[in-house]
């Protein structure tokens, strides 16, 4: 990671520069609470001018509302098309950034903070740590050599990314450096137990009824992914529509459906148009479900991945099988 020109490059920008920000489509808590959180570290260094954005037409979806810096973020149809900076956070590649993507050769200069182990390093400069546990940990440590001070509503949008991408401090990724960063969030007042109870855990009682459905037809091959076992659902565009609810509240059905003891691997495909499926993958340590995503057009973490599917649910899952035969990360029997 080249901390030097990534401080030169921001500190290159004029009070009256134009910054933009942007993270991946279909932002999560560590994509908004990233951009969000360095965008108001520039504002306090007296930058005047920033903006913040994401692709595609969508609204936040509700959970990640009101946090700190929100009134930064601008539609993408919005956002500057030459902006002096561009700073891109929390996505693996280029296609991440749909349509703002095109701001990577207009922009003056480029600057990437990921953790993807897949990223190509799209930037002109690229703060890239696969072992970060969320791309907060880097923005941290950025706002730090620009000698920005962590204060309580930066804090909100970086405790918010941390716990999202660290499931709450529960996976591999959770270091002794990860809480101790967490200390010092907390540290400036901000209260976890609001900030959690709102982002994490509140649904409409419609999305607690989606999910009995959709976990409840969750299907068990314990032959699957050389014998670690798959387990899978899936969603439709109807599903959602009968229950009332916005696309957002299935990304939490993953994280039930992965609890299943007899499945290494598991996965829930998501409909997002006729024919096209969003696919999460998680892996409890025997497969590499990134090498699974990654030959299906997608990318992510040894351990969480995704890809976009096309075709009916039975050719997505069946594409999945294929590429799990071979993806171990340790050998059977090892
Ligand atoms: P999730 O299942 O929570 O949507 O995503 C898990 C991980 O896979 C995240 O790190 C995310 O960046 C990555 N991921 C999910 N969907 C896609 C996709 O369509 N393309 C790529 N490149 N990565 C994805
Ligand atoms: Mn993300
Ligand atoms: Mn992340």
């Amino acid at each position: 990671a080249d901390w030097t020109a990534a401080v030169a490059a921001v500190r290159a920008v004029p009070t009256a520069g134009r910054v933009l920000l942007v993270c991946h489509v279909n932002p999560d808590g560590d994509a908004l609470g990233s951009m969000l959180g360095f965008a108001l570290g520039l504002r306090r260094l007296g930058l005047r001018q920033v903006q913040a954005a994401f692709p595609g037409p969508q609204r936040l979806p509700e959970p990640l509302r009101g946090l700190p810096g929100e009134q930064l973020l601008v539609p993408a149809a919005e956002a500057v098309a030459d902006p002096d900076l561009l700073i891109s956070f929390d996505a693996a590649s280029e296609s991440r950034l749909g349509e703002l993507a095109d701001r990577l050769t207009t922009a003056g200069s480029t600057l990437v903070l990921d953790h993807h182990a897949s990223n190509p390093g799209f930037g002109a400069v690229n703060l890239v740590d696969p072992r970060a546990a969320a791309t907060s940990v880097l923005v941290d440590e950025l706002l730090n050599r620009l000698g920005v001070p962590l204060d309580a509503e930066i804090a909100e949008c970086l405790y918010v990314a941390l716990t999202t991408d660290t499931g709450s401090f529960r996976f591999a990724a959770t270091t002794a450096a990860v809480h101790r960063f967490a200390a010092r969030l907390l540290a400036t007042g901000i209260r976890p137990g609001d900030i959690s109870l709102r982002v994490l855990d509140t649904r409409p009682f419609g999305a607690v009824q989606l999910s009995a459905e959709v976990v409840g037809r969750a299907r068990l091959e314990p032959g699957a992914a050389d014998g670690h076992g798959l387990v899978w659902t899936w969603a439709t565009q109807d599903d959602l529509a009968r229950h009332g609810q916005p696309a957002y509240v299935l990304e939490a059905l993953i994280d039930s459906v992965r609890c299943t003891a007899e499945a290494d691997v598991s996965c829930v495909v998501k409909q997002t148009a006729d024919s096209e499926w969003a696919v999460s993958l998680r892996s409890k340590g025997a497969v590499d479900v990134s090498r699974v995503a990654v030959a299906l057009g997608g990318g992510g973490h040894q351990l969480a991945a995704g890809f976009t599917g096309r075709g009916s649910v039975d050719e997505v899952v069946e594409a999945i099988r294929r590429e799990l035969t071979g993806a171990l990360l340790v050998p059977t029997g090892g």
